[in-house]
């Protein structure tokens, strides 16, 4: 009598200790499952089913072109997760019923979870407004870092990031201007990533811009305070209109903070909750409504960067 564990036991076996060893293998099967049946719908052309029809614009008349390629996301959005761990949030993001997902999760040790191939569109932005772009999740890529929405970011954590926006910005060709949070495009809906997010540090490295130290601070030599450039620049638009070019030694901010967070990209339609998310953002030591004569010099720096 031979000792041959039945074939059919035996790949019951691999399967139950596969499943055992990866807790995901089930939601990564419905994963490729779902990948499938968009390939296989982007594949069909002409287009037979109405349900394919909708995934195309036809005419009467087919023509296949011979040069295409896949749309590239043209846009980083970041995120604190509000959750406790990375496991809590992978479950969060391998439940259908949740609706919600992200092309990367990083853990507060640095780990990097990819999630969702970059050129599929994630669930991660929701209702949004950038500029004109209303539909962020087709244009982005979502990064969930894992933070329970007030804490300090881990070193590890943010080094593990920048080195991902370095392959995702050079792969992608995304502009240094499209490094942005969540609260930047739902102003009224969101507060993520959280005030000690170190914005500064990615517009130094080329994700996001930041203002000009030396443009905002007036310059001190010796007793007598030097105004800056930016300043300067104001006082002229002010002289220019109000004044007829004399000279005044008074700061005069003439900038209009609508306009100006409207030219970064603040969805203005309620200006309180776009000052909020450009404080959150650029200024970081509170987060109210007022925009203080510093706040205005550093909006001012800004706005001019996007123009
Ligand atoms: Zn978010």
């Amino acid at each position: 009598m031979t000792n041959r564990i039945p074939f059919i036991t035996l790949i019951y076996l691999i399967l139950l200790t596969s499943c055992a060893s990866n807790p995901y293998s089930q939601t990564n099967r419905m994963h490729k499952k779902q990948a499938k049946l968009y390939a296989k719908q982007l594949r069909t052309f002409p287009p037979e089913h109405d349900d394919q029809k909708a995934m195309l614009q036809y005419g009467d008349n087919w023509v296949g072109t011979t040069n295409f390629s896949l749309r590239k996301p043209n846009f980083v959005i970041l995120h604190h997760t509000a959750q406790n761990s990375v496991e809590h949030t992978l479950k969060t993001f391998t439940l259908p019923r949740t609706s919600v997902s992200s092309h990367y999760v990083i853990g507060r040790d640095g780990d990097i979870y990819h999630m969702l191939n970059d050129y599929y569109r994630g669930w991660h932005a929701g209702a949004g407004t950038w500029g004109n772009n209303t539909d962020l999740n087709s244009s982005s890529i979502g990064i969930e870092l894992d933070n329970n929405g007030y804490e300090p970011f881990d070193e590890a954590q943010i080094e593990s990031l920048l080195e991902l926006l370095e392959v995702l910005k050079e792969r992608h060709g995304i502009p240094t201007a499209n490094f942005i949070g969540h609260s930047d495009i739902a102003p009224t809906r969101k507060v993520d990533p959280n005030v000690t997010f170190p914005w500064k540090r990615l517009a130094e490295k080329g994700f996001g811009y930041w203002y000009d130290d030396i443009e905002v601070s007036p310059k001190v030599i010796g007793d007598s305070i030097v105004p800056s450039e930016a300043i300067r620049k104001i006082e002229v638009a002010e002289n220019e209109i109000f004044e007829n070019g004399s000279a005044s030694d008074s700061i005069h901010l003439t900038i209009d903070p609508k306009l100006a967070l409207r030219v970064i990209g603040y969805d203005v339609s309620d200006l309180n909750a776009a000052i909020k998310a450009f404080k959150l953002h650029f200024i970081q030591k509170d987060i109210n409504v007022e925009l203080t004569d510093e706040d205005l010099k550093i909006l001012y720096n800004l706005y001019q960067k996007y123009l």
